[in-house]
């Protein structure tokens, strides 16, 4: 064994169980729930983040909101609203556990346009459906909602009670923490390259043994993969030669902090029922964070690389993503007029603050756009898009004998993480595949505070 500066312990034969690609908050729960099911053996699980720290990406770069899943509907995104209503009470209890923020705080979701009312029934009805109660989940009309709250404009809404705030950066950098005390191995700063698989027979037995070329120059051995990278997922499942059927857009999401004096406004984050649900073009919320910041945003705007936050690095990207789109079904998204036009007009809200704040404005007529000064930060979602070009409304699960890929890891995916990876996970540890090259030593984790969660039980009810 041999240690790297930050405290971490890794193999000298490079050789673990598993090997987790991407330190967001998806693989480090799984990192969490393999390594807490290996303990006290420990380095049966390796994290592998590109970074010099884990969290650097969607999962601090968010909205902060721990979703209630009544936007989404439970057929076809069956596996985000199961994750998101099952998310809820396990990061209330880990916030609690670990002491940190976490604030119910509630959402209310309003209709501006008439057919915004249509909708506002259809989420009550998904809401339902998806597991909310009666009273967490309530129909207002336009008189309750002025009552509710007094600046708010619409035709009607619905409130949730059952919304929460909290910080994913934080809650993040909190499991590895534990996954770490219970034996996992992280490498930062890496960048897993290429993967290359090979079966190795020795006549009794066949294995496969799956080799990381990673930036630093180490090439880790595993017997499986499971590929957490954001946004860059689906590049690593296409190294693979998988999911080749799907390619990805990327949307800038961008933010602006509202002032001070607008710290009174409402009681309530405002989210409003976007025009085009098709598409992943919702409409900028007034969003009140854990730690009491206003914000507005996020927009949706078009960029060409999972890490195009600056202009720079978008055009750095251009001609890479043009050549992959030219070749996947994303180029016939180019020819959708209706995308093209919804493009533009993110496109218009990133370059005018103006065009950006009245999006706002139409539900809270009060602000003004020449009192925002500050932007807020931006993150960067992936879509992916199929053959035929549509969008892909739930996350994708992908798996062959040796690796697993989590595609179109979007919102609601920080709220809903701790359930998909509990269920990931039990499937590897059903497989058996912790104890197959597991030589490690014993690691000491007693001083591990961790809620009783029991794996199984909730990778059943997410897998109903
Ligand atoms: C603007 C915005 C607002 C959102 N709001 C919410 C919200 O309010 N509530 C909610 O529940 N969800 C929200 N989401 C969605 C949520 O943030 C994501 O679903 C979640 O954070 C995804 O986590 P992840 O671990 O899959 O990805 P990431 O956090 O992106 O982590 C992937 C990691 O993989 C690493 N990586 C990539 N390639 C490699 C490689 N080759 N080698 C090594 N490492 C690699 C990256 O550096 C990165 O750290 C929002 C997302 C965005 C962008």
């Amino acid at each position: 064994m041999r240690p790297i500066p930050n405290g971490n312990v890794l193999r000298s034969d490079n050789r673990y169980s598993v090997a987790i690609i991407g330190g967001g908050i998806l693989g480090t729960a799984i990192a969490y729930f393999l390594s807490r099911a290996s303990a006290p053996r420990m380095n049966s699980v390796v994290l592998i983040e590109q970074e010099q720290t884990i969290a650097m990406h969607a999962s601090s770069r968010n909205t902060g909101k721990v979703h209630a899943p009544f936007l989404y509907n439970p057929v076809e995104k069956k596996l985000f609203a199961k994750a998101a209503f099952l998310g809820f009470k396990m990061l209330k209890e880990y916030c609690s556990l670990k002491s940190l923020p976490f604030k119910q705080d509630g959402v209310l979701e309003v209709a501006t346009h008439d057919s915004g009312i249509d909708r506002l029934h259809k989420y009550l009805e998904w809401g339902y459906s998806n597991g909310l109660k009666k009273d967490e989940l309530q129909y207002l009309e336009k008189a309750a909602v002025q009552k509710l709250e007094p600046n708010v404009r619409c035709l009607a809404g619905i409130y949730c009670s059952k919304d929460a705030s909290t910080n994913y950066g934080l809650v993040t950098r909190q499991i590895l923490d534990d996954a770490r005390k219970f034996g996992c191995s992280v490498i930062v700063g890496s960048k897993v390259e290429k993967i290359l698989a090979r079966n190795s027979n020795d006549g009794d037995t066949s294995q496969n043994v799956v080799t990381l070329h990673i930036s630093n120059g180490m090439n880790i051995k595993t017997d499986y993969v499971v590929n957490t990278a954001g946004g860059n997922a689906i590049d690593i499942a296409h190294g693979m030669k998988i999911a080749t059927q799907y390619s990805d857009l990327h949307f800038r999401g961008e933010y602006w902090l509202a002032p001070e004096e607008y710290r009174d406004l409402t009681k309530l984050s405002i989210y409003s029922v976007p025009k085009y649900p098709q598409y992943p073009f919702l409409d900028p919320h007034w969003i009140i964070r854990v730690d009491g910041r206003r914000e507005i945003g996020p927009n949706a705007v078009p960029v060409f690389s999972p890490y195009a936050y600056s202009l720079s690095a978008n055009i750095r990207f251009l001609i890479p993503k043009i050549f992959e789109s030219s070749r996947t079904g994303a180029r016939r998204i180019l020819f959708d007029r209706q995308f093209l036009q919804l493009a533009s007009s993110e496109l218009k809200s990133s370059i005018s603050k103006t065009a950006m704040i009245n999006r706002a404005k139409e539900f809270l007529p009060q602000i003004r756009p020449s009192s925002f000064i500050q932007r807020g930060t931006a993150g960067i979602r992936s879509s992916l898009i199929d053959v035929r070009g549509k969008f892909v409304s739930d996350t994708k699960i992908i798996k062959n004998e040796y690796s697993v890929h989590v595609l179109n890891y979007n919102s609601p995916g920080a709220t809903g993480a701790l359930p998909i990876a509990a269920m990931i996970a039990q499937e590897l540890i059903v497989q058996g595949i912790l104890d197959r090259s597991n030589q490690g030593n014993n690691c000491k984790y007693t001083d591990v505070k961790s809620p009783n969660w029991d794996t199984a039980a909730l990778s059943e009810e997410i897998s109903q």
